[in-house]
């Protein structure tokens, strides 16, 4: 269904943007990855997963919190590729806090990461997605972009801000065929979360099970988490012909948690 079409996913070197970035390229699209960490187990798992297609992957390192390093990532892509067709604002990272506790680099980083590094991979992407007249703008953001938890005040205004991005853009390219919408997940067992299980262990002396059982019953109904492979599912229905006219929307898939 995406043949001949580049996704660029951001922070697709772990999780969420791992199982996004496979999900396309099983459907396809060429992949450019991006994350720190170990790539070439992540290069790997996508050319495997579009092996019948023969997309290609390729790899740009930016620091989602630097402009410059976004400009550049964004030239590569298109020198490589031709366009990116589908962005993927993915990228992101969490600190838990309180307010009056919450280091402010932690706060710039976070505000950077999650919510201003989609404004310039956004406003870079566009134009030629306006071009072609066909774009997909994909915003990970989060239950948290729906519905607040204490402790997260930086991360719960990044999400809500990159939720009313994507409205934004939706509307600026509404009678175009170009998308934008935003995925919601609610827990998903990454190492962003692992992080939250192994605090919660530590607090009351459980293992990592009873952790997780503990972060699942304060927030999720239905005790699980939500997989990569099922988010990636849902990218690929924002790129499919049926959701030609899905616009705006801000997806959950969180087991019912906004639902209380
Ligand atoms: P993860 O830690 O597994 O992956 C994060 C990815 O972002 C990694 O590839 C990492 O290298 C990359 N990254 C971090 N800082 C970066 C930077 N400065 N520049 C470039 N890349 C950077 O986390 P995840 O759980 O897969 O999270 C992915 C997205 O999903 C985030 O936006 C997160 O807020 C969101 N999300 C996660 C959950 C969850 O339960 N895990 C729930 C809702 C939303």
């Amino acid at each position: 269904m995406l043949n001949g079409k580049t996704a660029l996913v951001t922070g697709s070197t772990s999780g969420i943007g791992l199982g996004i970035a496979k999900a396309l390229a099983r459907q396809g699209a060429n992949i450019m990855l991006n994350g720190f960490g170990d790539v070439e187990g992540p290069r790997a798992e996508v050319l495997a997963a579009g092996a019948a297609h023969g997309v290609r992957v390729d790899y740009h390192g930016a620091d989602m919190s630097r402009a410059g390093d976004i400009e550049d990532m964004m030239k590569f892509s298109a020198a490589q590729f031709g366009r990116v067709d589908i962005l993927v604002n993915n990228a992101g990272i969490q600190h838990v806090a309180s307010v009056q506790d919450f280091p402010a680099e932690r706060w710039d980083a976070i505000i950077a990461i999650n919510l201003t590094s989609a404004f310039h991979t956004t406003r870079l992407a566009l134009p030629a997605m306006q071009a072609a007249n066909w774009g997909r703008i994909i915003n990970v953001a989060s239950v948290h972009g729906l519905v607040a938890s204490a402790q997260k005040s930086a991360y719960v205004a990044a999400k809500h801000g990159i939720v009313g991005l994507t409205k934004v853009t939706a509307l600026e390219n509404a009678t175009t065929g170009v998308t934008c919408n935003a995925i919601c997940p609610g827990w998903v067992l990454t190492p962003l979360v692992q992080k939250q299980v192994d605090a919660k262990a530590a607090e009351h002396g459980l293992s990592n099970e009873d952790a997780k059982k503990l972060l699942l019953g304060e927030k999720e109904p239905s005790m699980q988490f939500t997989t990569p492979e099922e988010l990636g599912e849902l990218a690929v229905f924002f790129c499919s012909p049926a959701a030609n006219n899905v616009r705006g929307v801000a997806w959950n898939m969180d087991g019912g948690w906004a639902a209380q």
